[in-house]
């Protein structure tokens, strides 16, 4: 079970060039470079085919909360994979595992959610938030509430449905997107939007768009409002405490569905189970995926609130909608091996009491940093921002030409000392695993002030500050 060794990191790489067409990836650009080819990890760390050993602060993609080879997570796929590998859940069947997750991630999400419908990732579970809120709203007799509200620079996935929740204008770009009935604000993002304002005020500032924009479409047309507690991949945006509330209170106004898409902010993230616990809402409906199982086998699915259950389940009939994979027993297995872990390690609460205040106040200190113009954590994500200047005259601070791509020079530094670290834009950004100890952050903080400071090196030998 060990790599094929008829493979080397050349042939591997040129194989790969050949056949694998990769996700956001630009194919040519690949096939030139070659691919990084990831072969083993354990704990935070992953190695290469060159033998490289990487910390991973990206956790995968968001994902490996519990870290790389935890036994639980294996035995009990291996033990589920022999028992039962597959088993639908159409047809009034179910399996153990699909039943105990259930059960588990009713006892573990917000009171309000008693209900899962399951899907197989993230995007899936955004397709059936799209399905549910819609069938909900029929089924009340309002079938014209039928727009959804989120984000620009939101992310909400990748197929049809997710692609058009999530605010990547180059995505829609692509395919004709937004599909109709989905609309969007701009983000809560205080250096973007935020000048000459505290960010208390412009939290509110930020969370009264989505009162403009269901005016503008009507308030009896609109179905929900989805939006991620923090903005992940659109760089690890934490929004002003004000902002959330607000939202909340607007939803409320109007009667429109709050949908929290909890897919990285879910399972502890943020230093508690649910990132709108951080953020103090109530959503309808929640979105999760990545952490359910830390990423070791696909599932993702939808929470659905007392609300909304009552409604399908008491005046529904049939909901015309559902995945082979919902539910599959192997996948649910492993994740409830996976929240197990995370109850026993006690991931929140460490994540909550010390890995995350210990983790902000040292990017706090980055602060120092002649290169970086903002830092923002919330439980294990974090963000930095490099800028050019520090204030250009108003308090905010000077950004570099984005041409420049100074995040990807950053990035690079990087990957050639040991860590990886995701650059969006040029927004440096990290989500390690939950399991990361208070040395570990100490080692990640070394490789992060030792790569700003070539990245420093470099910017000024190019005459860019
Ligand atoms: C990753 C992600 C998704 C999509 O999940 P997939 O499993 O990639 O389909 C949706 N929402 C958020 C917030 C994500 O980060």
């Amino acid at each position: 079970m060990s790599t094929p060794t008829t493979h080397d990191t050349a042939s591997w790489q040129a194989a790969d060039a050949a056949h694998f067409l990769h996700p956001f990836t630009d194919f040519q650009q690949l096939a030139q470079k070659g691919s990084r080819i990831i072969t083993k990890a354990d704990n935070l760390y992953l190695t290469d085919s060159e033998g490289n050993r990487l910390f991973d602060a990206m956790s995968g993609l968001w994902c490996v909360n519990v870290g790389y080879g935890q036994q639980s997570l294996i035995d009990a796929a291996a033990h589920q994979m022999k028992e039962l590998p597959f088993y639908n859940s159409f047809f009034q069947t179910t399996t153990p595992p699909a039943v105990e997750l259930a059960q588990l991630l009713a006892e573990v999400t917000p009171p309000q959610f008693q209900h899962v419908f399951y899907a197989g990732s993230g995007s899936e579970g955004n397709d059936t938030v799209v399905r549910m809120v819609r069938r909900y709203w029929d089924l009340q007799g309002q079938p014209e509430r039928q727009v959804i509200i989120s984000r620009w620079n939101g992310y909400h996935g990748s197929t049809m449905a997710g692609a058009s929740l999530g605010g990547m204008k180059y995505m829609h770009a692509q395919g004709g997107l937004p599909i109709p009935g989905i609309t969007h604000i701009d983000q809560p993002h205080w250096l973007e939007h935020g000048a000459g304002m505290t960010r208390d005020a412009f939290g509110l500032k930020a969370a009264g768009w989505l009162e403009q924009k269901i005016l503008e479409v009507g308030p009896d047309k609109v179905a929900a409002f989805i939006g991620e507690p923090v903005q992940g991949a659109g760089g690890v945006i934490v929004p002003p405490a004000t902002y959330w509330p607000e939202i909340q209170r607007i939803c409320d106004k109007y009667n429109i569905l709050l949908v929290s898409d909890e897919v990285i902010c879910g399972f502890g993230r943020t230093g508690n189970w649910f990132g709108c616990e951080t953020m103090g809402t109530k959503p309808d409906l929640m979105t999760f995926a990545k952490g359910v199982t830390s990423g070791y086998i696909p599932l993702g699915g939808v929470m659905v609130g007392d609300r909304v259950a009552k409604a399908l389940i008491e005046q529904g009939g049939e909901f015309e909608h559902g995945y082979t994979y919902s539910g599959h027993p192997v996948a649910c297995a492993v994740a409830i091996a996976n929240i197990k872990l995370i109850q026993s390690l006690k991931l929140v609460e460490r994540v909550r009491d010390e890995t995350g205040p210990y983790l902000a106040a040292q990017f706090a200190k980055l602060n120092d940093h002649p290169l970086i113009g903002e830092t923002q954590t919330c439980g294990l994500m974090a963000s930095m921002q490099l800028v050019k200047a520090k204030d250009r005259g108003d308090g905010h601070p000077a950004m570099f030409d984005s041409a420049l791509e100074v995040g990807m020079l950053c990035r690079g530094h990087c990957f050639a000392n040991g860590l990886v670290m995701r650059a969006v834009g040029d927004r440096m950004i990290i989500a390690p695993p939950l399991v990361m100890t208070i040395a570990q952050v100490d080692e990640l903080m070394g490789l992060i002030h030792k790569c700003l400071d070539l990245t420093l090196g470099d910017v000024r030998a190019r005459g860019w500050v």
